[in-house]
């Protein structure tokens, strides 16, 4: 078995509920989506990267792996589409007993549940109606399919949380909906925060909008945080 890597690098979570830990970063190549905020998009097409054997790639994972690393994290492009590879590359991390992390779209609940039995740390994106993810007649299906790999997270007891990216294009009535899915999914009890990430140099999104999207979030779960994507303001990667 293959797989395509974009890139290998150390730097400092920049995103959700562990922003500023030290963070090996596994970027996958590949993802067929089209979010107009995507601040990746050279890993998206599957050519990109370059193609290693599994233990061609484990060995330059052990090679950039940093002492005093909190994490490593596989994330896109989307790792879903070589879901096989990274499970395999996940395996051989937690074999080093650190924590394995994965960031994905959860498009497909059948490559999540393939690939969560070797992640310890999951963070389920719900991407909202105005992201261009996919076009409308697609767009509740991709939501289902978060859903049930959200319910797969928590029933597996993963640490797991929620983001959800914002612009100034999203709508709060389909926020409030999107929300209501979630909660009607897991209880507050079952996950362990909850983002709005605003975008970040594209249809930035007003305070007063963030503000509005938090209040529909507090009912179900106080805990909830705005968090823009911090190795940005210090010019990491
Ligand atoms: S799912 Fe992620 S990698 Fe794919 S287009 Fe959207 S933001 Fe980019």
């Amino acid at each position: 078995m293959n797989v395509r890597l974009f890139e290998i690098f150390t730097s400092v979570e920049g995103e959700g509920i562990l922003f500023g830990t030290k963070t090996l970063f596994v970027r996958l190549a590949g993802c067929p989506f089209s979010c107009f905020y995507c601040d990746t998009v050279e890993s998206l097409p599957l050519e990109s990267g370059d193609e290693y054997s599994i233990d061609n790639a484990c060995k330059l994972i052990d090679a950039k792996l940093q002492n005093q690393t909190y994490k490593v994290n596989f994330t896109g492009g989307d790792p879903l589409i070589q879901h096989k590879s990274v499970a395999e590359l996940a395996k051989h991390v937690q074999s080093k007993k650190i924590p394995t992390y994965l960031e994905s779209s959860c498009f497909d609940s059948e490559r999540f549940s393939y690939v969560l039995p070797f992640i310890d740390i999951v963070k389920i994106e719900f991407k909202t109606k105005d992201s261009d993810f996919v076009d409308s007649k697609h767009y509740n299906t991709l939501i289902d399919s978060a859903a049930k790999c959200l319910s797969l997270a928590v029933s597996a007891k993963k640490t797991t949380y929620i983001k959800i990216v914002v612009s100034a294009k999203t709508k709060p009535e389909d926020f409030d909906s999107l929300v209501a899915k979630i909660f009607d999914t897991v209880t507050k009890d079952d996950i362990d925060g909850f983002i709005i990430q605003p975008t970040f140099g594209i249809k930035e999104p007003s305070l007063e909008l963030l503000l509005e999207l938090y209040d529909l979030v507090y009912p179900h779960y106080v805990d909830v945080k705005v968090v823009p994507q911090l190795h940005k303001l210090i010019g990491a990667p």
